[in-house]
């Protein structure tokens, strides 16, 4: 790993390489953002820039240091993960580990991934750490949600939010960290809302494909015939229940393509780039009302899911209501 590797964030990587430059940091960072941007391995990067041996910029990433803690195995850099709450316990054994010299380096990293798990008796101890850290010591809380932290926490932490990257960053690194090819990265990355480890879990989950594959094909056969087998494809739905957000955004994302291409002759802003021709096609069949009115019931039966409206009866609404405004 290296700063380099994790996506966008730059005015963030740049704060921080600086501060470990000058060997200037602080005794406690909270990094916030949503899943899949990269804050573990921020933490990391930051927590290899503190312990690495080597002259120059930090971390160099090829001492001895360096390489153990890309291997996870750093004596000195304590990674707090925990399924589900954080107890008060696991906070002692930091506290107890915490009070204790640094044994082969002159510093000590503590990493709390999800903090926001931590129970209010497990903040309350962390608050003291925070409140007298020893000198050598750092710790860096990572978490999706602030507002489930002591504001006394968050006070004491020097705060850095994550936020999604650009479309075109996630691309290119999906081509040049991944080796895929510039039209499939296209395609991901459009799907990926500027978080690059969604766009890796995508890329990496078949299933993934085969839900698109699976929409797509829905589209077609909406259009090709009146007798179509709404049943089949309601079941598609029904196995897929858990993936419904997704499903139904990528169908949305079908019918907005056909707008964009319609109204604009243009590739450039459509999500479903290895599908351009078809995109043409389609766009030149159905008309810009019928394509509003379709997303207007996607987005309708999305409303209806939040609701809890009886699940298959609205997927169903929602796919008679399709057909007959495209065969109307
Ligand atoms: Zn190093």
């Amino acid at each position: 790993m290296a700063f380099e590797e994790i996506i966008g964030q730059e005015r963030i990587k740049d704060l921080l390489k600086n501060s470990l430059l000058k060997e200037n940091f602080s005794h406690a960072y909270l990094f916030e953002g949503i899943s899949g941007l990269g804050k573990k391995k921020l933490a990391l990067e930051v927590a290899k820039g503190i312990i690495c041996t080597s002259e120059g910029i930090k971390p160099c990433n090829h001492c001895q240091c360096c390489r153990r803690i890309d291997q996870g195995n750093h004596s000195e850099v304590f990674l707090i993960e925990e399924e589900g709450t954080i107890k008060i316990e696991k906070v002692r054994e930091l506290q107890k580990e915490i009070q204790m010299k640094p044994y082969e380096g002159k510093k000590k990293v503590f990493i709390i991934n999800h903090s926001e798990n931590m129970t209010i008796q497990a903040q309350n101890a962390l608050l003291k750490t925070l409140e007298e850290p020893p000198p050598y010591a750092t710790l860096i809380l990572l978490t999706h949600n602030s507002n489930s932290l002591l504001p006394t926490i968050i006070s004491r932490c020097q705060i850095f939010k994550l936020r999604p990257v650009e479309t075109i960053k996630i691309q290119e690194a999906l081509v040049k960290q991944k080796g895929i090819s510039l039209e499939e990265s296209k395609v991901i990355a459009s799907f990926a809302n500027g978080v690059f480890g969604k766009a890796v879990r995508m890329l990496e989950d078949e299933d993934f494909r085969r839900r698109r594959e699976g929409i797509l094909q829905l589209t077609e056969e909406l259009l090709q015939s009146k007798s179509i087998s709404l049943l089949e494809k309601v079941d598609f739905f029904v196995e897929e229940k858990n993936y419904i957000d997704e499903i139904l955004d990528i169908l949305t994302s079908w019918y907005r393509d056909l707008i964009i291409f319609k109204e604009t002759q243009e590739l450039h802003f459509v999500m479903n780039y290895d599908k351009i021709e078809i995109i043409k096609e389609q766009s030149n069949r159905i008309g810009l009302k019928k394509l509003t009115n379709i997303i207007s019931i996607i987005d309708k039966a999305k409303g209806n899911i939040r609701s809890n409206v009886n699940y298959q009866l609205n997927i169903e609404m929602m796919l008679l209501n399709i057909q007959e405004v495209l065969l109307w």
